[in-house]
């Protein structure tokens, strides 16, 4: 078996491999380090390294691999453990973690975002029932490292079993709370989380820290866990696949990053035919991808959909920052075959630094002014990436 693993899984620049062709490596081996901004990537599994380029690092695989792995070295340091093991944000930001809790807190807190928020992903809700302790310990420890005053865990009140253990496990800790986050999407975005369990509006571009805040994913603080107490770097990824697999929905823990999404395909039982997109992430801000595409640190969900129906109509697509965006909303009319004559974005959404932000994410505004628009400019039918219309 061939593992390929990018050499780019977070935000900044691209990896150095430190490693060559003919090279042997162990799981859990350092292969690739950062320029600048960027984190560690190790190889998630022991065999030969047979090609690098400019993208990856291809590795067969043994045959049979090994339980253990190469620890990162010891530190006393939470942050340096952190950076070893090149942990970023793993509910798809990707932003390296050693650098999001290098800050100190002024009495403030810490909140792990256990929304799920993404339709028919559960994976986390698995980690949760799992081990709920361990959790708890994750966000101690990131408690410790940012001096924060109190932890909180946002969950939505529908995952009853994994709140059911959260319960019996949060008696333990003092200073860590559950809280309620509304069944809605993005319920997940870190400033529905800052607004709905502080009270605090976040204009769009600031980020949690200006509440006083750290948000951190729960496959995020369990791989901060495995590293301070295990001392094992980021070489796996939880994901859930659904859609036209015939295993239907599964969820599958510890995957090797690197392997290939079709062999993953494959451990479903293989597609419902007739199949159409393979979507990498969650039905809102999900990417097409392909049978090559690779998990990452930041993959999440692998959704098969149907078949994409003809429609040669004039379209006019209407984008959302948390939903899908004006480009995604394009292939999907091209595949279609349909023509995109129009587009627009929801009112809410306001240029910050170049880049559109909504101005009050799941508060969201009618669209029918925005459809009267792309109708007048020639549109039969729209296509819509907004939470709410
Ligand atoms: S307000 Fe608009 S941009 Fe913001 S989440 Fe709702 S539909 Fe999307």
């Amino acid at each position: 078996m061939e593992i390929k693993i990018p050499l780019r899984q977070h935000v900044g620049g691209i990896n150095s491999p430190i490693v060559k062709c003919g090279d042997k490596v162990y799981r859990g081996q350092l292969i690739a380090v950062p320029n600048g901004l960027g984190a560690n990537i190790h190889s998630s599994v022991s065999g030969e390294i047979i090609d690098i380029d400019e993208g990856e690092i291809t590795i067969k695989a043994l045959p049979n691999q090994p339980d253990d792995y190469i620890k990162i070295e010891d530190s006393d340091d939470y942050l340096e453990l952190i950076k070893e093991a090149g942990i970023v944000g793993a509910g798809g930001a990707g932003f390296p973690t050693h650098i999001k809790l290098n800050t100190k807190l002024q009495s403030g807190f810490v909140v792990i975002n256990a929304a799920e928020c993404e339709p028919l992903l559960s994976h986390n809700m698995t980690r949760i029932m799992e081990d709920p302790d361990l959790i708890l310990r994750g966000l101690k420890y990131v408690m410790e490292i940012t001096g924060a005053k109190k932890g909180y865990i946002a969950i939505k009140p529908k995952n009853k079993k994994p709140l059911i253990e959260l319960g019996k496990a949060i008696k333990s800790y003092k200073d860590i709370e559950a809280k309620y986050l509304p069944d809605m999407y993005p319920a997940g975005d870190e400033r529905v989380i800052i607004r709905e369990l502080f009270g605090i509006i976040l204009k769009p571009g600031q980020l949690p820290l200006e509440a006083n805040v750290v948000v951190s994913n729960i496959e995020t603080i369990r791989n901060i866990v495995l590293a301070i107490e295990e001392r094992r770097p980021v070489i796996t990824k939880d994901l859930t696949v659904d859609g036209r697999v015939n295993s239907g929905e599964k969820v599958f823990l510890d995957v090797p990053i690197g392997t290939s999404i079709k062999s993953i395909i494959d451990d479903c039982g293989g597609y419902i035919e007739p199949h159409g997109e393979i979507v990498l992430g969650g039905p809102f801000m999900g990417k097409a991808g392909g049978e090559d595409s690779l998990v990452t640190k930041t993959t999440g969900g692998i959704l098969v959909s149907l078949p994409f129906p003809n429609d040669s109509r004039k379209f006019g697509v209407l984008g959302c920052e948390c939903g899908a965006q004006i480009d995604r909303l394009t292939a999907i009319v091209e595949n279609m075959g349909g023509e995109v004559v129009s587009t627009a974005n929801c009112k809410r959404m306001k240029d910050v630094n170049g880049r559109l932000r909504c101005e009050e994410p799941g508060v969201c505004p009618g669209q029918a002014e925005k459809v009267m628009g792309l109708k007048k400019n020639g549109a039969e039918a729209i296509i819509v990436g907004t939470c709410e219309t």
